[in-house]
């Protein structure tokens, strides 16, 4: 007798082949037949009517220690997702993240890759996470802030990259806005990168620049990608900025020429309009150096400075010229008050560049949500075979951007089923096996015999998220049960408490 049989759905292979209605088998752990007839099963769930998919992956999520939190998180269970992809934007905890935990705003333990990976494994994750090691966790590992490197720290980080992979890390992330990773010159990533070509993994980045300087940013890692000859992830696929709205084609152009000259890139994207980072970001970089923004930022003269900075825009400018006051929302903010609220409405009558250094002076960890894209650019790139789908999610608490709790219903019930972007097999093929074979993830992303059973099961006239900006928590509809290889996490849309999620080590 096998363990479970999904009973008259629509089943999705993931990799964009039609759907069609059968019962899938599973046993073991293993999906073992798909059609025929399955035999006696311990437990037959009857799935009529509803679309049985492999079980999503998140390209780029930001959940690397979600594990260690006293409860069990299933906010990404709840959204169809079995497996995340966490160390994105440059930023892991390990190795030795203590350089940098002024970024992280609370203290890290300093852990070796190998003593992070165990220390979640141990936790027990809701669902299966797999990590990248961090550009910026290097630097920050052998030169804390300090821009230039001495002679021997590239090689040492080379080290510490190699023996994140000998732990078992997925691939290598850059975040090159952010301090220390922006320090980090075109040859040290080449460098690093060629250390993930030796283990077989891919590069992904959170690009240099995503606005004005958008293309000479896809050139720059297209030539990362090439010379290492790994393959290269570009994270949180966008075009930010309002004078720059309408430049898709310039992302998927470059996408789409380097992958005829030879360099196997992909890309990511989450579906919104607005992103979510520090608020720090508005600010030019170098204001974040590593010093005390707070007495930085006391000083009306370097306040004045950074302005202008911030007001010529391009690379080293920050986000400042590719939002507005009113598009600006604190999320989190020390002070308590201003979460919940906008830079324009903090302001009041006032300058909002000052308002702005207040805040940040007061909280440099403090986070926004940021108005910073056009509609038709996102629904251009999503249109795009090359671009799968990555949460860029923050943890499950808080005011935080509603991707967290529903990036995934939001793409198959907004974009899928009311707008039509995309056809149901393509959309689960981005949600499930484009981001699995970016990153190695082998028996998982797609549902045939002999597959890991993570499994999603939707009901294609019912999945969504009603979040918003101002309360983004809100539960998905229509995702029914989920499974981590052959176990049932979410039954008949609730969850059953399980740590059942996996470390997945490259
Ligand atoms: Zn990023």
């Amino acid at each position: 007798m096998i363990d479970l049989v999904l009973r008259g759905g629509t089943v999705h292979d993931g990799l964009g082949s039609p759907g069609v209605t059968a019962d899938v088998a599973i046993d073991g752990g293993r999906v073992v037949a798909v059609g025929g007839d399955p035999g006696a099963a311990r437990r037959v769930l009857d799935v009529t009517g509803l679309i049985v998919a492999p079980g999503f992956v998140d390209a780029h999520a930001h959940s690397d220690l979600v594990p260690l939190m006293p409860e069990p998180q299933p906010f990404k269970l709840l959204q169809g997702v079995t497996t995340e992809i966490n160390g994105n934007c440059g930023f892991s905890y390990a190795p030795d993240a203590t350089g940098i935990e002024e970024l992280t705003g609370e203290p890290v333990p300093d852990w070796t890759f190998a003593e992070y990976l165990a220390a979640i494994s141990q936790a027990g994750p809701a669902n299966h996470v797999a990590t990248l090691v961090g550009h910026s966790t290097l630097r920050g590992a052998v030169a804390g802030f300090r821009p230039e490197l001495r002679p021997g720290e590239l090689a040492r980080m080379c080290e510490l990259a190699a023996e994140a992979f000998e732990a078992g890390a997925c691939g290598l992330s850059s975040g090159l806005i952010y301090p220390p990773g922006s320090y980090g010159d075109t040859e040290e990533l080449v460098e690093l990168a060629r250390v993930a070509h030796r283990y077989g993994v891919p590069y992904a980045t959170h690009l240099r620049d995503e606005g004005s300087a958008l293309g000479r940013a896809l050139d720059e890692a297209i030539e990362i990608a090439r010379r290492a000859r790994v393959r290269l992830q570009v994270s949180h696929c966008k075009v930010a900025g309002r004078r720059n709205h309408g430049g898709a084609g310039i992302l998927l152009d470059k996408l789409r020429e380097a992958r005829v000259s030879g360099v196997d890139v992909r890309g990511d994207q989450y579906p919104y309009t607005a992103g979510s980072t520090v608020l720090a970001a508005l600010l030019p970089p170098s204001a974040m150096a590593g010093g005390d923004v707070r007495e930085l930022l006391g000083s009306p003269a370097e306040r004045a400075r950074l302005r202008a900075v911030a007001e010529a825009g391009g690379t080293g400018a920050g986000l400042w010229q590719d939002s507005t006051p009113a598009g600006v929302l604190v999320t989190s903010h020390a002070g308590g008050s201003a979460a919940g609220r906008s830079l324009a409405d903090l302001a009041g009558g006032g300058d909002p560049w000052e308002t702005l250094c207040d805040l940040v002076a007061a909280d440099p960890a403090a986070q926004m949500v940021v108005e910073l894209m056009a509609e038709e650019d996102v629904v251009e790139i999503m249109g795009d075979p090359l671009i799968g789908i990555g949460s860029d999610n923050g943890p499950p608490v808080g005011l935080e951007h509603p991707r967290t709790w529903g990036c995934f219903p939001r793409f198959l019930g907004e974009y899928v089923r009311e707008r039509g972007v995309v056809g149901w097999p393509e959309a689960i093929r981005k949600a499930t096996s484009a981001t699995a074979d970016q990153f190695g993830l082998r028996g998982r992303g797609w549902l045939g015999v002999g597959a890991y059973a993570d499994v999603c099961v939707f009901d294609p006239a019912e999945v969504g998220h009603a979040g918003s900006y101002a309360a983004p928590d809100a539960r998905p509809s229509g995702v029914t049960h989920v499974l981590l290889e052959g176990q049932v996490v979410v039954d008949s849309t609730e969850f059953t408490g399980e740590r059942r999620g996996r470390v997945l080590r490259a």
